[in-house]
């Protein structure tokens, strides 16, 4: 067997679509990994269903989130309380 390159999971792509849009695809798709259900809290349950639309496979729930991943630094400030972290302290009130 000849040498590969350590590509990740891009390497299905083998030289096709250039350099770029492949490490585009490639940090997308590490992300994808360690993402958490933000109801039922089970790692990589998350599936894309539509930009923006995520779906757990494991309790059912649809909501809205980032594009290519499920929560965003953002998106984590304007979640419901009842949904956020016990530890995150509020600073409301
Ligand atoms: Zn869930």
């Amino acid at each position: 067997m000849g040498r590969t390159k350590s590509v990740g999971p891009v390497g299905r792509f083998g030289p096709r679509y250039g350099a770029t849009p492949r490490k585009r695809v490639l940090a997308i798709e590490l992300k994808k990994k360690g993402q958490r259900c933000p109801k039922c809290k089970s790692l990589d349950t998350l599936k894309r269903e539509a930009a923006g639309i995520w779906v757990c496979k494991s309790c059912g729930i649809k909501f809205a989130g980032g594009a290519y991943t499920a929560q965003t630094t953002l998106g984590k400030t304007l979640l419901p309380e009842e949904l956020k972290a016990p530890k995150a302290s509020s600073t409301k009130e």
